[in-house]
């Protein structure tokens, strides 16, 4: 009956031709089935922090509920004053200059602003230089706001630093921004001060915004510090993104923000644009917005966590022991973030399909990952393990993909 109902199919949008956002992909799907079923999956595909026991500080869940009361009411468009305030005073301590209340947004998590803020540039022809690999968010989000995502390649073999020649070699009249992701997700690289620098002497010359997604600046392994790009210059147009959802482990609070600094005045009519979209969806979580003043102010208490002997340094140490002794893959060690991104010798796994890859581990060893292409990484060589479950989970999770390969490599 149902299907006679339906007398022509249903499609989605055109605009979603090229939108894609496999970390929630077909395999997730498989494994969520495969729970469905009673299966044990050990899940090493997703950053989300409070699952594995990792959750926000007491004190920013006592904020929330405390503020619960005032939280029913829809909030300025752009956010509450006391958060934005907080927000201000962060960008100040990150030495980003000239921030006012009025530069500073607050959304339903980074993943909000990071859309609004292509949909507000995009117009079709224009390119957004995007890294590879890269948090694939940034690339759907170019494309669903009608521009083409051109990917400069972060080179492992430097660490995974940006390859600058690349990045230039790929600038066109088109270009409208440069999208860096530092710390970065997958690789868990940071970017000298030097390497900002060239970037942004790149946008200098070519009049390009830079939109910088900064949401692992606190989780910082051996010692290492973060500079904000929009730091080091003020001549041009800089959007910087954060959070709560990693710093703070607070994903599921959808508490994120976007600052606008530097070359601000040619930027109006575009900031015109964000306050329409900021508008349209009247304000962000409010109860998720009351946890920011909190948080940002006083003790850090992540900084336990990826100090030596804390969980998550402890975590990363065991993780990349046990997948660099798996023969034939190697990593580069991640300086910062929840994630690696190692490399499978080509020689001696050599796939042709890494969703397919990946699937094939799932099904034989319930384990999930992510394929490298996932990340708009162009080989199929790579796959990004998340490091967040316990030490035991990580243990059997890792000896389970080194029988996989042994297994693959037999073959
Ligand atoms: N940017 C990067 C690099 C991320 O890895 C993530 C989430 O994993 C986000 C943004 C989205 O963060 P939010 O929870 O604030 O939407």
């Amino acid at each position: 009956k149902a299907e006679k109902e339906i007398s022509k199919p249903v499609l989605k949008s055109a605009k979603l031709a090229n939108v894609c956002y496999d970390i929630r992909g077909p395999v997730m799907a498989r494994s969520k089935q495969m729970e469905e079923e009673g299966q044990r999956i050990i899940k090493l595909n997703i950053g989300n922090l409070a699952p594995f026991g990792f959750d926000a500080p007491e004190e920013v869940q006592q904020d929330v509920i405390l503020n619960l009361p005032n939280s029913s009411g829809y909030s300025d468009s752009k956010g509450l004053f006391a958060a934005r305030k907080a927000i201000m005073h962060y960008t100040q301590l990150k030495k980003i200059a000239g921030v006012t209340i009025d530069d500073i947004y607050i959304g339903n998590g980074a993943s909000e602003l990071i859309v609004m803020s292509m949909q507000g540039l995009l117009n079709p022809g224009d390119e957004v230089l995007v890294p590879a690999p890269d948090y694939p968010l940034w690339t759907a989000a170019v494309t669903l706001a009608g521009g083409t995502p051109r990917h400069y390649i972060c080179d492992e073999a430097n660490e995974w630093n940006p390859d600058l020649q690349d990045m230039r070699s790929k600038i066109t009249p088109n270009t409208r921004a440069i999208v860096v992701i530092n710390p970065n997700n997958p690789t868990g690289a940071v970017y000298s001060d030097e390497t900002l620098k060239a970037i942004i002497q790149l946008a200098r010359e070519h009049s390009l915004i830079i939109f910088a997604d900064e949401i692992y600046d606190k989780v910082l392994y051996d010692g290492v510090t973060h500079t904000s790009i929009a730091s080091l210059a003020d001549d041009v147009l800089f959007v910087t993104l954060n959070g709560l959802s990693k710093n703070y482990r607070a994903c599921g609070y959808r508490s994120g923000w976007m600052v606008v600094s530097g070359a601000k005045k040619s930027a109006q009519d575009y900031l015109d644009g964000l306050n329409i979209l900021a508008s349209m969806r009247l304000c962000s979580n409010v109860p998720g917005q009351y946890a920011i003043q909190t948080a940002l102010g006083g003790y850090q208490s992540i900084n336990d966590l990826v100090a030596p002997g804390g969980r998550l340094y402890k975590q990363r140490e065991l993780a990349y022991q046990l997948l660099t002794a798996i023969p034939g893959v190697t990593c580069v060690k991640p300086k910062a973030a929840l994630y690696m991104f190692p490399r499978l010798d080509p020689k001696m796994y050599p796939i042709e399909d890494d969703q397919k890859f990946i699937l094939e581990l799932l099904e034989t060893e319930k384990v999930l990952v992510v394929q490298g292409t996932g990340f708009n990484w162009p080989q199929t060589d790579h796959f990004r393990v998340v490091f967040l479950p316990n030490s035991d989970d990580l243990t059997e999770a890792i000896a389970r993909i080194a029988r996989f390969l042994e297994n693959y490599r037999k073959k």
